[in-house]
């Protein structure tokens, strides 16, 4: 009783406060947790200051609760140009040799990593290590053991661990997890994940096993493999998986192109997924239930996402997921607010037991089982 109170009173100061929306536009926000509330910024350094870091930043400016307050570069130029463009002092600049000085300066709450991932582990560690709460992106690392070895070190720094999972906070896929968990689905049955997009330059970071870890399953299957856990709502029991190369050329060995895995999960749902470096129009997920479907195609670009389910489109705003993630991530470290599909280290570290597993799975041909709970 009381919580529908507070959520009756939350909704009329949001009437007040956004009067062009409708009154079921805020109720959909607000179900799907992502109207921020005021508090205390989250003071934001970005590690990395390539494509998706830049993307981050934009976000940023709308954000309500997190504000960019530092970087962590090795190109001195852009330093210079991010300083001027998003006012960030010279004392807030720091590089990956010094970075660790970051530890004494109090105008930064946590550092947001987004280097390459065979980087993430050693990044994400010296930051908990200077004492800031960590925001690491997907993968979080190249592998369970070096995931475990994050998780580990935040806790023990006493720092928070969170991952750069936007679409947890996407409002059109946690409306299908609300249907879901409420049961308007029914028993889940089946998901089918397709993440992928024909990639180019051969010469990337993406295409080395050195720096990427892998290949798509790293970059983009991890979509199907985190999809497939939010959407079935239980932790897969055990994996099967198969590759294919066409061009071995472009995709060196522990490079994959394309891997086609299913998950198995314990009330009998089965998942089956297609990650790949070589097909463009590739991001779609299906989730089949005894009362209903949900679909979502896009399902996991940056938007706007669509889909439908038995009962229709789904018509929740779209708003730019990089500015809901970091209000809300804000909110999980300043205020402790649990998100509907976390985000933290743990969840991280599950799907790299999975992406393990998957590759286990290739190299055996074998179902590999998993215990992740
Ligand atoms: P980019 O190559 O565009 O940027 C990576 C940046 O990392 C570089 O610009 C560089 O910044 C820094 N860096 C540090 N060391 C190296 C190195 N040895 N080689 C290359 N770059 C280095 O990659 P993205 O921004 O696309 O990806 C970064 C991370 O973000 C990846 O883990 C990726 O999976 C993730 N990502 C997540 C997305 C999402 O939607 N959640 C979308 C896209 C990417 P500087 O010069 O400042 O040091």
């Amino acid at each position: 009783m009381n919580s529908r109170r507070n959520f009756l009173q939350k909704l009329a100061a949001s009437v007040a406060a956004f009067p062009l929306l409708s009154v079921e536009t805020l109720a959909s926000i607000e179900q799907t947790g992502s109207l921020v509330q005021d508090g205390p910024p989250l003071r934001v350094a970005i590690m990395g200051l390539g494509s998706y870091g830049t993307r981050v930043a934009e976000a940023m400016k709308d954000c309500k609760r997190a504000r960019l307050t530092g970087v962590v570069s090795g190109t001195p130029a852009k330093i210079t140009s991010w300083q001027s463009k998003y006012n960030i002092p010279a004392k807030n600049c720091y590089n990956y040799e010094n970075f660790d000085r970051i530890k004494d300066n109090p105008d930064i709450d946590a550092v947001y990593v987004i280097t390459p991932n065979a980087l993430h582990r050693e990044h994400a560690i010296r930051a908990a290590k200077a004492g800031k709460h960590v925001i690491c992106e997907k993968p979080m690392a190249l592998n369970a053991k070096e995931g475990q070895e994050m998780v580990d070190a935040c806790k023990k720094a006493n720092v928070k661990l969170l991952v750069g999972y936007r679409m947890h906070f996407e409002p059109k896929t946690l409306e299908i997890v609300r249907m879901r968990k409420e049961g308007e689905l029914g028993k889940i049955l089946f998901f089918q994940g397709l993440s992928g997009f024909a990639i180019g330059d051969p010469g990337q970071w993406r295409l080395t096993k050195e720096l990427a870890g892998g290949g798509a399953l790293m970059d983009i299957g991890i979509y199907s493999i985190n999809g497939a856990r939010y959407m079935v709502g239980e932790e897969p029991v055990w994996v099967t998986a198969q590759e294919t190369k066409t061009d071995p050329q472009k995709f060196k060995p522990g490079v994959d192109e394309t891997i086609q895995f299913q998950l198995g999960f314990p009330g009998g749902a089965v998942a089956s997924c297609l990650s790949t470096y070589s097909m463009n129009n590739l991001d779609r997920f299906f989730l089949n239930g005894s009362k209903g479907f949900a679909e979502l195609q896009p399902a996991t670009g940056y938007g706007p996402i669509k889909g439908r389910t038995n009962k229709g489109e789904l018509t929740q705003p779209h708003m730019t997921h990089q500015t809901i993630q970091m209000d809300e991530m804000a909110a999980i470290i300043m205020d402790g607010k649990q998100a509907v599909v976390p985000v933290d280290g743990e969840e991280g570290l599950r799907d790299l037991k999975i992406i393990d597993a998957i590759y286990k799975a290739v190299a055996t041909g074998k179902k590999v089982e998993l215990k992740l709970l």
